[in-house]
């Protein structure tokens, strides 16, 4: 069974996140945790938890997403959301974006800071985005004791170096379609334990892929299993197995809520 640690379901309308959930699990995908960009997408992300037993969800507010400085007013929210429904088993999406742009970085810092607490008090894995931030964002993660909940470095697309970093921080490396294309996170990729792994495709609408079959969904975990299995030369079902432990000890505070709702287990 794969897990889909990462996805924004939560952006197609109702008719299709039904379709999707049923092609992934013809892809033996056995749920997706999708993760909050602002306080509504998070309330919708929660809505669907509580309308799909293979839906969890995570709250939080995306960096890229800031577009005026969060106040308390916010912070209840994700905190009161998380406490009020059991499926909220991670903080996502969190972190720093510094790409040409994005939100004033006096605005990032103290909404990053705050949802880590937040996590920490919950006792929520953080689900964490970073670009062109990574330096900022460990040392944050560091100050804010982010690593006594643990989590994932979401969408890892970085060096060697920093993959070693996020696993001494005690992190996970989430590793998603850019494996398909950059050959240096293949190296990184061919070198991190296997223990330090799990996988999300990041599924979002594509509009500008104009086939829709080529858009990213859940189902595309088979091809990224079987990339990492060929990279670290191992069968595919010993990879599976391998990401489905990983996965479960990340969320082994939130364990019995996926058993209670995902019975295959
Ligand atoms: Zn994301």
């Amino acid at each position: 069974m794969l897990i889909d640690t990462h996805v924004h379901l939560d952006s197609f309308s109702d008719d299709e996140i039904a379709a999707i959930l049923d092609r992934s699990r013809e892809a033996g995908v056995g749920f997706v945790i999708c993760a909050g960009t602002t306080v509504a997408s998070s309330i919708r992300s929660v809505a669907l938890s509580r309308m799909y037993s293979s839906f969890f969800s995570g709250v939080g507010v995306h960096p890229m997403d800031i577009t005026e400085p969060l106040v308390e007013v916010d912070y209840k929210a994700l905190s009161d959301l998380a406490k009020a429904e059991e499926k909220v088993i991670v903080m996502s999406e969190i972190g720093l974006d510094y790409m040409d742009g994005m939100p004033d970085r006096a605005w990032q810092f103290p909404a990053f800071r705050e949802q880590i607490n937040i996590a920490r008090n919950l006792n929520l894995p953080i689900v964490f985005h970073s670009r062109e931030a990574h330096k900022d964002c460990f040392r944050v993660l560091r100050e804010e004791k982010g690593y006594e909940v643990g989590g994932v470095m979401h969408y890892f697309q970085g060096s060697l170096e920093e993959a070693k970093e996020v696993i001494d921080m005690g992190f996970y490396i989430s590793i998603a379609r850019p494996i398909f294309r950059l050959p240096h996170l293949q190296e990184v990729v061919s070198k991190i334990p296997m223990e330090n792994i799990v996988i999300e495709t990041d599924s979002a609408p594509q509009p500008f892929k104009k086939n829709r079959d080529n858009w990213t969904e859940p189902r595309y975990l088979r091809p990224i299993t079987e990339k990492i299995a060929e990279l670290k030369e191992m069968d595919v079902m010993s990879v599976e197995t391998a990401l489905f432990q990983n996965t479960k000890n990340l969320l082994s505070s939130q364990w019995d809520v996926v058993e209670k709702y995902v019975p295959e287990f």
